[in-house]
């Protein structure tokens, strides 16, 4: 499945811990939870975490993230970065028969967060008897990523706060991407996601007797075909985004013109501007059609995951301590911007650090897209996570010479 693996350079990734990785991801992938009810989860991470002999270990925090503290030396004199992990599972069925399926009909680790719950415990595991840095190491494991609320959630509770960070660092296992090979950018990296949903009013009644009503299906079509001049003349060329119409909903019948049609979609982008050029041009284009039919429009729109930004500084640390570990032509440091969401980005809007992908392999369901049904985390790649989490806490938090 993996082909040719290197073997981590620099970090002593033993082969015990391996084992326990693939033993507590497979665990993880068996009992798959969802959104903030990650309970299970969350107790066994901190359970862990405590036998590894991490300094504090914190639960609870927005709700059920989990966070371990690793200190060495001064802590008021010394850096802090984040590792940051994601424990939630996909609300959909597995197709997978291995044996490690997910028990749960429903529920399934479709995008890998089991996998990189392990890593980041790995890393833990190491860290925790490790006396090469100096500073402090904060292991964030965060709910309910796939619903862009857990990061939000703690850092509402307190999270940088109380342990506070001077950059912060998310990893996530990438399908199509060989084993063995990083992959990130400097800037924007993941596009925001927002929805909407545009209720236009008319005046419904006979299909027979249109010159009486006020048809709101007119308006919608209408509608949908004025937003498509949002990407393609509101937008500027340099930039992307993405404007899609998912559902239109009446409450007609097929004789009976509706009073009501309801739109709603997605818009992805990847700057702040282009996103707030987007929720202006649809007002504007909502509005003014329905006006011009006699007709009423309300939009809604909402924000639920913000552009994944990655900043300078920590990119290129990140690149280096990926190059370290795999060699320098096996990391990508200007990989292609992703019209994927990530939730770490609410994480990068608060405090520098850098997201990168590590290449999860291309073959078998090693090599299916994320949120697939036959997905699976490759185990052959989590040394080299882990070999990364540890290199980056060396290059960062160095002992002083
Ligand atoms: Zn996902
Ligand atoms: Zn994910």
């Amino acid at each position: 499945m993996t082909g040719s693996v290197p073997a981590p350079a620099g970090v002593d990734v033993p082969e015990a811990l391996v084992d326990a990785m693939r033993s507590w991801r497979r665990d993880f992938h068996r009992h798959p939870e969802l959104g903030f009810a990650v309970d299970a989860t969350a107790a066994k991470v901190a359970g862990l975490l405590q036998d590894f002999g991490v300094d504090d270990v914190h639960t609870g925090i927005g709700g059920t993230g989990v966070v371990g503290v690793i200190r060495r030396g001064d802590a008021g004199s010394t850096p802090s970065i984040g590792l940051r992990a994601d424990m939630d599972a996909l609300p959909i069925s597995e197709a997978n028969t291995f044996d490690h399926r997910s028990q749960v009909d429903g529920r399934f680790h479709g995008c890998g967060h089991d996998g990189h719950t392990a890593m980041l415990l790995g890393a833990a595991q190491l860290l925790a008897s490790d006396h090469h840095f100096a500073g402090t190491v904060v292991l964030i494991f965060q709910p309910n990523e796939e619903n862009g609320r857990g990061a939000q959630a703690m850092i509402a509770d307190g999270l940088f706060k109380r342990f506070p960070v001077d950059a912060v660092f998310g990893l996530h296992n990438m399908p199509g991407l060989a084993v063995g090979h990083f992959e990130t950018r400097v800037g924007s990296m993941m596009s925001s996601e927002d929805l909407f949903e545009i209720v236009i009013r008319g005046r419904g009644g006979h299909a027979s007797m249109p010159e009486h009503h006020i048809d709101p299906v007119i308006v919608a079509a209408q509608i949908i075909n004025g937003l498509q001049t949002i990407v393609s003349r509101s937008v500027p060329s340099s930039e992307i985004a993405v404007v899609s119409v998912t559902e239109v909903l009446t409450d007609g019948a097929r004789n009976i013109v509706p009073s009501t049609v309801t739109i709603r979609g997605d818009c992805r982008s990847f700057t702040e501007a282009t996103r707030a050029t987007i929720e202006r041009r649809m007002g504007e284009i909502a509005a003014g059609v329905a006006a011009a039919h006699g007709a009423q429009a309300e939009v809604s729109y909402t924000s639920e995951f913000v552009p994944l930004v990655n900043t300078e500084a920590e990119s290129a640390a990140a690149v280096a301590a990926a190059r370290a570990v795999v060699g320098a032509d096996r990391v990508n440091p200007a990989c292609a911007l992703w019209a994927a969401s990530e939730d770490f980005a609410r994480m990068l809007a608060e405090v520098p650090g850098c997201y990168i992908n590590l290449g999860n392999g291309v073959d078998g369901p090693c090599g299916k897209s994320l949120h697939n049904p036959n997905y699976d985390f490759n185990d052959d790649a989590a040394a080299l996570g882990v070999a990364y989490w540890v290199q980056l806490v060396h290059d960062l938090l160095p002992i002083a010479s």
